[in-house]
């Protein structure tokens, strides 16, 4: 168990410098990270920002609604145990 924060390195990304503009600070010394899963990430080297919370707390606020539906939603499990064999 020699492995540190392996838990958040699910994602394959790619970093580049291109530029962007930090909406915080406004610098443009950040990196964009390019994700395999197909979405982008801006990291500002200056203030330290980072995209990625911003959205963190919009699936907070997403998961909490989820929550909340299923809890109403009311459907069914099927906790018989039985199992089908071909
Ligand atoms: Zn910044």
């Amino acid at each position: 168990m020699d492995r540190e924060g392996v838990e958040t390195a699910v994602f394959d990304a790619t970093g580049s410098a291109e530029g962007e503009q930090c909406p915080r600070c406004g610098s443009e010394a950040t990196v964009t990270w390019h994700f395999a899963e197909g979405f982008d990430e801006l990291e500002c080297r200056t203030c330290g920002w980072l995209s990625d919370e911003e959205e963190l707390a919009a699936l907070h606020r997403f998961g909490g609604e989820l929550l909340e539906e299923d809890e109403t939603a009311g459907s069914p499990v099927n906790r018989t145990g039985r199992r089908i064999t071909a």
